[in-house]
């Protein structure tokens, strides 16, 4: 199974967000769909919410966003209020800044 990607106009994202993954789906701004490593980025979240739900009949799939939920009142989440220190946001943090690194040499 793959990603379905849509592309969605600007205007309709809450202004703060560039992409959403909402499985099956990884919703990407418009003016960043050719972006490789924001998708990377997103890749790794629907992969993982695929690998959780895989043996759950799907189950996993809502424990994957409950848990993402709950986990936004994470004190170093809270404290420095970047998107990256939210637990399940690091890794893929992660490997689009590693991405852009090998992109930008
Ligand atoms: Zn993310």
């Amino acid at each position: 199974m793959n990603p379905i990607v849509i592309g969605v106009e600007a205007k309709n994202f809450p202004s703060n967000r560039i992409a959403i993954t909402l499985f099956p789906f990884i919703l990407i701004r418009k003016d960043r769909m050719k972006d490789k490593c924001l998708r990377k980025h997103e890749e790794y979240h629907w992969n993982e919410i695929w690998k959780w739900g895989k043996y759950t009949l799907g189950l996993g799939i809502l424990v994957w966003y409950i848990l993402y939920a709950l986990l936004l009142i994470w004190p170093k989440y809270r404290r420095n209020n970047e998107p990256w220190f939210h637990p399940m946001e690091s890794e893929a943090y992660k490997i689009e800044w590693r991405c852009q690194e090998e992109r930008s040499r």
